[in-house]
C-alpha cells in the first residue's frame, strides 16, 4: 500500500501555527509591542486602521535588526532570545518562541523597514502569505517599522470571524494598557484611525496609570509595597469605595509581564473582605517580583495564565500587603451598609415620572379592586391598556388551571378575565395581595395562589418600557439641575461614545468635553441623580463582558441592563399600592413570563397541589 504521511509545506503549517497565536487583531499588537520592548526600545508607536484589520503598525527606537536577521526573523522557531532549554527558566524578554512574526506572516501583509544603530543603512522586506515578495536597502532611523496589513487576507473564514472595527479596538487597546502600565518607562502613541488615541510620555507607574486611566483615578490609589525573599511587590490598589461593577481595573503584572490569575485575585478580595458593596470588584495595579525560575509562564499558549511555585506564600504575603495599605493609609469602611440603596429610587418616584398618557379608571383593568383608590395609583407602562386583558389570560392559560368561570364577571369590569381572581378582598385596601420574604408578592387567583418574583416581575415591566424607549420613540430626559461631573479614561469615553445615541433616545443628555470629562445634564426619568454614575459604570461593565454575545442588539442590551439595575430588589418592602401596580404592570407587558433574563417571573400554586399537602 502507498504511503499516505507527507510534511505539511512551511507555509501551511505556518497558517495553522499562526491560528493558535493570532486570534484577532489585538494578538498581533501584543506581539509587536512585546518585540519592540524586548528590542530595548524606550518609545514606541503604534498605529491601528479600522479596528486593526486594516492596519497595524508598530515603529520602535530599539536595536532594529541586520540583514540576516531581518530575514531569518519570519522563520518558525526563529528566535534571538534562547539558545537552550534551560534559558526558559531564566526568561528577561517577553517573546521566547520565536513564533510570531512567521505566524504573523503567514496570515497578512507584512512591511517590516529596519536598522541597527551601527549601520550604515537598515533593510526593508514585504512579505506576504509566508514569502518574500521583496528587499531592499532603505535609509531609515534606528529601530523597527513593522506594518501588518489586511489581516486574514488568505484565511476568509477567519476575516469574517472578526467583530466590528469598535469591539476590535476594544481589545487593541486592553492589550495596549496591559503593556504600557507595566513600562512607564517607555513613551508610548497611540493612533486610531489617523487621530491620536494616546501619548504617553515617561513617567512614573502611578502617573502612568492616571495617564490611561484618566485623572479622577489619582485621588483613588493607595500604594502597596512589600519586600520579601519570596516575592517583592508594588503597586496601587483602588479604595475600597471606588469599587466597581466590572472587572475592568484588575491588573496584575509578574515580572513585567502581565498575568491572570484567579487565585492571586481571591487574595486581594480577601484583604478587602467586609469593605466591599455586593457585586464590586475592587480595582488594582499590582506589579510582583519573583525570581524567573520559580515561575512557570509557559503553560498556557497566549500566556497570561502563569504558574507560580509556591502559591500559597505569595497568597499570604499579598493579602497582608494589601491589608496594611488599606489600614496604614486609614482607609476605613466609608460605605453605609445599613443605608438600603433602593431607596435612592423610590418605587412611588416612578408615579412622578409618568409620561405616557394615563388612562382613567373605568378603561383600567384593575383585577384586585371592586371600585376604589382610582388609577393615579398605577404606572403607566405606556402600552395600550388591551393588552392587559391578554396578559391575563396568558397568565391562565401558561398555568393551565381550571376554566375560567365568567359567570362570576365583576359588573364594573368590561374584562372577562378579571374573574381570575377570586372576588372577595382580603384587606381594608382592597386588595387580596401581600408580600412574601420581601421577595415575592403573593395573590389569590382562581386556581390557587400566584406567587411573583417582584424583582424579576419589574426587571420585565422596566425592560419592555425601556425598550420601547430605545426603539419606538425617544424617552423624555429628566434634566438636572445640577449636572453630574465624571471622569473616563480613553476606552470608557469611546464605548459611552458609541453608545450615545441609544443614550440619548433612553433620556440620557450627556455632554462629552474634551479632556476625558463628561457631563450628565439629563437622565432617564427612572434614574435617580446619585445613581447616574453607577448606572453608567454598569452600562461600562456589560459592554466590556458582552463583546462576545453580539447576537443582542444594542437596544436590547441597553434595556435588559437598565431594567436589571433599575428593578426594585428583593428585599426591599412594597406598599399595596406598589403590589398592586407592580401585579398590573407586568399583566400589561407583552411577555410576563419571563424575565429580561429568561427566568420565571411567576408561578401558580394550583388548588390540587395544595389539598395534596393535606
Ligand atoms: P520571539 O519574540 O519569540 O523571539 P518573534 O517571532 O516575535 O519571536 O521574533 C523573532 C525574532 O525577530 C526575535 O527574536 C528578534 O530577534 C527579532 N525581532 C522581532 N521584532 C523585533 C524588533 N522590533 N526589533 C528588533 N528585533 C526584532
Ligand atoms: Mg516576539
Amino acid at each position: 500500500m502507498a504511503d499516505v504521511i507527507k510534511l505539511l509545506p512551511d507555509h501551511v503549517a505556518n497558517q495553522i501555527a499562526a491560528g493558535e497565536v493570532v486570534q484577532r487583531p489585538a494578538s498581533v499588537v501584543k506581539e509587536l509591542l512585546e518585540n519592540a520592548i524586548d528590542a530595548g526600545a524606550d518609545a514606541i508607536k503604534l498605529i491601528v486602521k479600522d479596528g486593526g484589520k486594516t492596519l497595524i503598525q508598530v515603529v520602535d527606537n530599539g536595536d532594529g535588526m541586520s540583514e540576516t536577521d531581518a530575514r531569518l526573523a519570519f522563520e518558525r522557531h526563529a528566535t534571538s532570545k534562547i539558545n537552550k532549554a534551560e534559558d526558559l527558566f531564566n526568561l528577561n524578554t517577553k517573546g521566547f518562541r520565536g513564533e510570531a512574526l512567521a505566524s504573523i506572516a503567514a496570515i497578512a501583509h507584512v512591511d517590516l523597514q529596519t536598522k541597527k544603530d551601527d549601520a550604515e543603512v537598515g533593510t526593508a522586506i514585504k512579505i506576504a502569505g509566508s514569502s518574500i515578495k521583496a528587499q531592499e536597502v532603505v535609509v531609515t532611523p534606528k529601530g523597527t517599522s513593522l506594518a501588518v496589513k489586511n489581516l486574514f487576507f488568505n484565511i476568509p473564514a477567519r476575516r469574517n470571524f472578526l467583530k466590528s472595527d469598535q469591539v476590535e479596538l476594544r481589545h487593541i487597546t486592553d492589550e495596549f494598557h496591559r503593556v504600557a502600565l507595566v513600562h512607564p518607562n517607555i513613551s508610548f502613541q497611540f493612533y486610531n484611525n489617523g487621530a491620536e488615541y494616546f501619548n504617553l510620555p515617561i513617567e512614573s507607574h502611578r502617573q502612568r496609570i492616571v495617564h490611561v486611566f484618566g485623572n479622577k483615578m489619582n485621588e483613588r490609589l493607595v500604594p502597596v509595597s512589600e519586600d520579601t525573599d519570596v516575592v517583592k511587590i508594588h503597586g496601587f490598589i483602588c479604595k475600597p469605595e471606588f469599587a466597581r461593577k466590572s472587572r475592568g481595573e484588575q491588573f496584575f503584572f509578574a515580572n513585567n509581564r502581565y498575568i491572570k490569575s484567579p487565585y492571586l485575585n481571591h487574595a486581594v478580595t480577601a484583604a478587602f473582605e467586609g469593605l466591599l458593596k455586593s457585586d464590586t470588584h475592587p480595582g488594582y495595579f499590582l506589579f510582583l517580583e519573583v525570581n524567573p525560575a520559580t515561575i512557570d509562564i509557559n503553560i498556557h499558549p497566549t500566556k497570561t495564565e502563569v504558574k507560580f511555585d509556591d502559591e500559597h506564600t505569595l497568597y499570604a504575603i499579598l493579602r497582608s500587603a494589601i491589608k496594611h495599605s488599606l489600614g496604614q493609609f486609614n482607609v476605613a469602611p466609608v460605605l453605609d451598609f445599613e443605608s438600603n440603596h433602593d431607596l435612592d429610587m423610590p418605587y412611588a418616584y416612578k408615579d412622578k415620572s409618568t409620561q405616557m398618557p394615563t388612562v382613567s379608571v373605568d378603561a383600567a383593568f384593575n383585577p384586585f379592586q371592586e371600585k376604589k383608590s382610582g388609577s393615579n395609583a398605577g404606572i403607566k407602562v405606556g402600552l395600550p391598556k388591551k393588552e392587559s386583558t391578554k396578559g391575563w389570560e396568558n397568565l391562565y392559560e401558561f398555568e393551565g388551571g381550571e376554566p375560567t368561570n365568567f359567570s362570576s364577571i365583576q359588573v364594573e369590569s368590561s374584562f372577562e378575565t378579571t374573574s381570575l381572581f377570586t372576588e372577595q378582598s382580603d384587606n381594608e385596601t382592597g386588595q387580596n395581595l401581600f408580600q412574601l420574604q420581601r421577595k415575592y408578592v403573593v395573590s389569590t387567583v382562581k386556581s390557587g395562589l400566584l406567587l411573583i418574583n417582584q424583582n424579576r416581575a419589574h426587571q420585565r415591566i422596566l425592560f419592555e418600557r425601556f425598550l420601547k424607549d430605545i426603539t419606538v420613540n425617544k424617552a423624555v430626559s429628566q434634566q438636572l439641575l445640577f449636572p453630574v461631573h465624571l471622569e473616563y479614561g480613553q476606552k470608557d469615553l469611546s464605548i459611552l461614545k458609541s453608545l450615545n445615541e441609544v443614550l440619548e433616545n433612553l433620556g440620557f443628555d450627556i455632554h462629552f468635553d474634551n479632556n476625558g470629562a463628561i457631563q450628565v445634564n439629563g437622565v432617564p426619568t427612572l434614574l435617580a441623580e446619585n445613581n447616574v454614575s453607577t448606572v453608567l459604570d454598569t452600562v461600562l461593565a456589560t459592554y466590556d463582558n458582552e463583546q462576545a454575545t453580539d447576537s443582542f442588539s444594542q437596544a436590547e442590551i441597553m434595556a435588559r441592563l437598565l431594567s436589571t439595575s433599575l428593578a426594585i430588589r428583593t428585599g426591599q418592602e412594597l406598599t399595596i399600592e406598589a403590589q398592586q401596580n407592580l401585579v398590573n404592570d407586568l399583566f400589561a407587558c407583552k411577555e410576563p413570563k419571563l424575565s429580561p433574563h429568561n427566568k420565571k417571573v411567576y408561578t401558580i400554586l394550583g388548588l390540587n397541589e395544595i389539598e395534596n399537602k393535606f
